[in-house]
């Protein structure tokens, strides 16, 4: 994904506009990595360069799971309190 569309995308949930990125290395394309929504919490994967914007229904846990697993340096709003799951508790 190239960063310049980070200014495009926006949270499916409620909308919200721009998203964080974090765990990327400031690469750029973005392989990996994680989109986070600011307004109500929910953390998006980036994998092998597409962003995930699903809403919750549709969203796959486990495979967001491992990703959250794998990579580093994600600010612990992502990892331990990130919805609609996380790796707390
Ligand atoms: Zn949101």
């Amino acid at each position: 994904m190239n960063k310049s569309f980070l200014d495009m995308l926006a949270c499916p949930m409620d909308k919200h506009h721009p998203l964080e990125l974090h765990g990327d290395g400031g690469a750029d394309p973005i392989m990996e990595g994680v989109l986070y929504c600011t307004e109500c919490g929910r953390f998006y994967m980036i994998s092998e360069g597409i962003p995930v914007l699903l809403p919750d229904d549709l969203r796959n846990r486990a495979a967001e799971m491992d990703h959250l697993r794998g990579l580093q340096g994600l600010p612990e709003k992502v990892t331990l309190r990130g919805r609609p799951w996380n790796l707390g508790a």
